[in-house]
This record gives C-alpha cells, sequence and structure tokens, in this order.
C-alpha cells in the first residue's frame, strides 16, 4: 500500500497493469510489466534501471524490482512474485557519494586518506599537484615518504591524538615533495569512524603556505627594517637639540647643526611620505590632479628634489631635454616623485662621483625618460622583482642604504595610474642600471593655462592676511611663524569651530587649514566659510601633518 497507494480490498481484481503502473523514468513510457515477462519467459526477471512505479494518486517513485515464477509441483508456472522497492534514498546517497568524491577530486587542497597504521589509502589530484605522486605512486605507502626526517617525531604524535578521535585543525609544518623539495603546509585531519564510532583511518587535507609563510617573513623583516630606519634620524635630531642648547650662541656652530637637523628631517619625513603614498595608492586613495604639463618642468623639479643627495655624493648628472616641449596629462608632482625617486636610487647605488645620465625623448605616442648609472647593478634574477613591495636586493641593515624598499613600488603605480610603464635594465653587478618610464602623450599639442595661479615661491615677500588652522598647536605654531618671516600678517586658531569665526572677524586673504581637526573637520570648515559672503572668495589651502598641499 505503502508504495502503490493502492490498498488491498480496491487492488483485488483489477488488472496487474492498472494497479502497478511501471514507467521508464527517462522517456516516461510505459515499459512491460516484469510480470507479463515472466509469463512470457518462463524465468526470473529483473527490471531494467532507470524505473518508476506510478502510484495510484499519480506519484513518481524510483523502483528496484524482481519478478520470479511460482510453479506447482509439475513444474509448470502458476503464478507470479513481484518483490519491489523504493530506492530513493539508496539513489540520493548514491548521487552524494558521487558528489563528494568530486569535490574531493577537483578541490585545489590536497585530500589525503589515510589507515590507522599510518598509509596511504586515498589521494585526489590536489595531494599529486602538491606532492608531485600519481595515486599509483603512493597509495599503499606509508606517511611517513612524505615527512622530512626532522619532522618525523611530530608524525607519531599527530597519529596517536587522531587514534584518540582528536581533529587536528591548521597545524603548520613542512613536508617533502617527490622531487625532494620541501613545502610549508597546513593540514587539517579529522579521525574517520565506522558506523560504531571506532577510529579506523583519518583524513587529511594539506594546503600549500610558502607564499604565505614568505610574505609573512617579508613583512616581519619589513618592519625591522622600518624600525630600524625610522629610528636612524632620531639620534642626530636629538643631538642636534642638545647641542643647540649648549652652543646657542654660537652661530657658526648652530648653522652647522641646523644643517645636519634639516638633512635628518627631511629623510624622516620621506620616509612617512613613502609609507602614506605606499598606503594610499594601495588602498586607491591616491588621486591624481591632472594638467597638461611640459614634462620637462616635472624633470626639472624631480632633479632639484634630488640634488641634494646627488650633490653630496658628488655624481655627475647629465640631463638631455628634447628640443620640443612633450606634452602629458599628468599629476606634476607625482610624476616628479616618482623620477626623484628613480634618480635618488641611481644616487645611492652608486660609487661617489659617479655619472648619471637622465634623458628625455619622443617614441610615436609616448614619452620616454630614462635614467642610466654606472652604479652596483642588479643581477638578472632579482632584476624582475625590484618593483615589487618591500623589495630589496640586500636586506642586511648595514647595506639598507637608507631605504625601505617601496620607493621603485610607488614609481611602479604612480606611472602606471598615468597610464603609463615601467621597465629596469642591468647588465649585471658591478655594470650600472637603467631605468625607464614611459608616459602616454597628451592627445593634442595645445597648451591648456596650468592652474598654477595659487603657488607662492618660497623666499618671496607677501603681505597677506592668512589665518592658520590647525589642532597640532606646534605645528600651527611653526607654521604662523614661518609665515609671518614671509611678511604675512597671520592669525591662528586650533579648531574648525574657532577657525570658522576668526575668518569672519579678520577677512583673511588665504587660509591654511588642517585636515582632519576635531570640532568641524576641514572639509567642514572648508564648506562653511565658502558660504558666508566675506569668505566666500578666499584661497583655501588645505595641509596634512606633513605639510604637503591636499586640494
Ligand atoms: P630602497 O628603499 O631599498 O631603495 P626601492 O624600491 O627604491 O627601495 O628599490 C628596490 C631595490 O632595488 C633596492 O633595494 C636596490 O637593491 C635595487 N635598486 C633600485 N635602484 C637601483 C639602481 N639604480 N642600481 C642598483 N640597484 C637598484
Amino acid at each position: 500500500i505503502g508504495l502503490t497507494g493502492w490498498p488491498l480490498d480496491q487492488a483485488v481484481g483489477h488488472p496487474l497493469d492498472e494497479v502497478l503502473q511501471i514507467i521508464n523514468e527517462q522517456t516516461q513510457q510505459p515499459v512491460e510489466n516484469p510480470v507479463t515477462r515472466v509469463f512470457r519467459e518462463n524465468r526470473v526477471v529483473e527490471l531494467a534501471n532507470h524505473t518508476a512505479l506510478v502510484g495510484k494518486q499519480g506519484d513518481v517513485v524510483p523502483i528496484e524490482d524482481t519478478a520470479a515464477p511460482i510453479r506447482d509441483q509439475d513444474g509448470e508456472v502458476v503464478g507470479a512474485v513481484l518483490v519491489f522497492r523504493d530506492v530513493t534514498e539508496a539513489r540520493r546517497a548514491m548521487e552524494t557519494r558521487r558528489y563528494l568524491a568530486a569535490i574531493v577530486e577537483s578541490s585545489d587542497d590536497a585530500i589525503i586518506g589515510q589507515t590507522l597504521d599510518g598509509r596511504i589509502a586515498s589521494w585526489n589530484k590536489g595531494a599529486e599537484r602538491l606532492y608531485g605522486f600519481s595515486p599509483d605512486e603512493i597509495i599503499g605507502k606509508p606517511l611517513s615518504v612524505l615527512v622530512p626526517p626532522d619532522h618525523v617525531d611530530e608524525l607519531a604524535g599527530m597519529m596517536q591524538r587522531i587514534n584518540r578521535g582528536e581533529f587536528i585543525e591548521h597545524y603548520e609544518t613542512e613536508r617533502v615533495r617527490k622531487d625532494g623539495k620541501r613545502v610549508e603546509v597546513s593540514l587539517t585531519i579529522s579521525p574517520l569512524k565506522d558506523a560504531d564510532g571506532n577510529v579506523v583511518g583519518a583524513s587529511k587535507s594539506a594546503r600549500d603556505i610558502s607564499a604565505r609563510k614568505a610574505e609573512d617573513r617579508r613583512k616581519n623583516e619589513f618592519l625591522a627594517l622600518l624600525a630600524h630606519e625610522l629610528r636612524n634620524p632620531l639620534a642626530p635630531l636629538r643631538n642636534g637639540l642638545q647641542i643647540m642648547q649648549l652652543a646657542g650662541s654660537n652661530p657658526e656652530v648652530v648653522e652647522e647643526t641646523r644643517k645636519i637637523m634639516e638633512r635628518q628631517l627631511h629623510h624622516l619625513v620621506r620616509l612617512v611620505d613613502d609609507l602614506l603614498d605606499l598606503s594610499r595608492i594601495s588602498q586607491g586613495k591616491l588621486q591624481l590632479r591632472k594638467e597638461r604639463i611640459d614634462l620637462a618642468e616635472a624633470v626639472k623639479n624631480a632633479v632639484e628634489m634630488s640634488s641634494h643627495i646627488t650633490e653630496d655624493q658628488s655624481h655627475q648628472l647629465t640631463v638631455t631635454l628634447p628640443d620640443e616641449a612633450i606634452y602629458v596629462d599628468a599629476d606634476k608632482t607625482r610624476v616628479a616623485q616618482a623620477l626623484c625617486n628613480v634618480l635618488n636610487n641611481a644616487a645611492k647605488y652608486s660609487e661617489r662621483g659617479s655619472k648619471i645620465w637622465l634623458t628625455v625623448h619622443r617614441e610615436d605616442a609616448e614619452a620616454v625618460i630614462s635614467v642610466k648609472d654606472t652604479g652596483i647593478g642588479i643581477d638578472p634574477e632579482t632584476l624582475p622583482k625590484v618593483f615589487e613591495m618591500f623589495m630589496q636586493v640586500d636586506r642586511s641593515l648595514e647595506k639598507s642604504h637608507g631605504g625601505l624598499g617601496v620607493g621603485l613600488t610607488i614609481v611602479k603605480r604612480l606611472i602606471e595610474m598615468h597610464g603609463g610603464s615601467v621597465e629596469a635594465y642591468s647588465e649585471g653587478p658591478g655594470h650600472g642600471s637603467e631605468f625607464i618610464l614611459r608616459l602616454p602623450v597628451a592627445p593634442s599639442l595645445e597648451r591648456t593655462s596650468s592652474a598654477a595661479g595659487h603657488n607662492i615661491p618660497l623666499g618671496q615677500r607677501f603681505d597677506r592676511r592668512i589665518l592658520v588652522v590647525d589642532d597640532n598647536k606646534d605645528a600651527a605654531t611653526s607654521l604662523t611663524a614661518m609665515l609671518k618671516l614671509m611678511g604675512n600678517e597671520v592669525w591662528t586658531a586650533y579648531d574648525g569651530e574657532a577657525g570658522l569665526e576668526a575668518a569672519n572677524n579678520i577677512h583673511p586673504d588665504m587660509i591654511f587649514l588642517d585636515t582632519g581637526m576635531p570640532k568641524l573637520n576641514d572639509f567642514t570648515t572648508a564648506h562653511r566659510t565658502r558660504q558666508q559672503p566675506c569668505t566666500q572668495s578666499i584661497v583655501l589651502a588645505g595641509t596634512t601633518r606633513w605639510g604637503k598641499a591636499q586640494n
């Protein structure tokens, strides 16, 4: 009744085909009732696969069935017995097993079955990829084949834990491949139990974590280097302050000390700027302020910015610019910054008094800047990696040359943000290096006026009314002092609210506004200032802690 839906009293007397409608599941066509076949063929009949029973209510159930003849004493067939059962569950289980097997087989992880005595019982494609053995080569072999000699002890301990039915999760260790190479892996092991709950083996998944580990190591080394590099300039700065305190009345000593402090501070600011830039670039937060520029302007800026190091090292820099201007749509500061990094490297990685060539020329629609040196060169293996983050050819701290290994990463990203590309060449150690930056030339050669109107060159005298708004009092005081020295009339406020009030009272020509202040942040302050009728048209200059203009 359960399967057919026909109660006995209703079924009796009905033709068999009415009560037992059997169809082929795939074609949905009726198939011959096995009982009919028994009578015709006089033997036991089993139904083909994919048969289903259509119940009294029209419901379809997959079945497996067998029909056998019933014979009398003389062997004459007098009836038939039909045995059938619902295989829905069995089929589902089979599908699940197939599905799981497919998952295991196609998994990126190595998934390995093992017996209790530590032999390999199954081996998926991932395992083959990770360890290099094919299933034929490895199944039945002891697990110790994969374990390097110095890790054999840990294997025994793991086997004990598995035998106790414990799980082992994300266990990081080393294994050895068929070719003898070691791989760093993370293992997750679960005991396999039979129906009674006895542990009969284990399944183990292994993931290659070599790349992640290498990355971790690079980050740790980088942090050590960073701490070292940031601390380096601090000692001379502290000494400088002390010298000024002791010998403040001797102008020569003060001037000498001031120069040292300036150089060290400059270096410190550069390191921190690099880090900030790198984090901005990697988070996609760096915005280019593009305008049409003559590439020569950016080149000049870069040469100027790196002049202290080239001069310090008594290098001889030869700059060759094309006769005709090459215009590019670019953020002048950023292009100069990228080029300055490359120039600084050429200076850093060359002996004192070396030659450096900076050449700009045009190749079709590309502006090509080359910086060539005769310095220490780069070996062919590291050459393709020099643009990677935290990459330094020589990690020993003494040889770090005061860098963090992020300079070229910044160069590459900045140039790529401009739609350009970077390349590095070297004939090998001792043979110098060449770095080439390419930028797309601006589509038309017409020059639009640059928005340089607000730039204030240092050293000129001004008579402006300026308001400095910064919650960092030291920063505000020093900027105020500098602006006053330049001949301006300067007011200072320490938060956005006070800044707004001051702006309304004094009607400044210009406001220096710190980014990220408490009580009305810079954007709100800027916005409100713009809304006031009397302050609508004043120049607003955003500053960050490091004094770089932001907008
Ligand atoms: P760093 O802060 O170490 O200078 P960079 O990202 O600027 O970092 O450069 C990465 C590495 O590439 C440097 O550590 C150096 O080993 C190598 N390198 C860069 N420029 C040159 C060059 N002009 N000559 C030789 N090696 C260079």
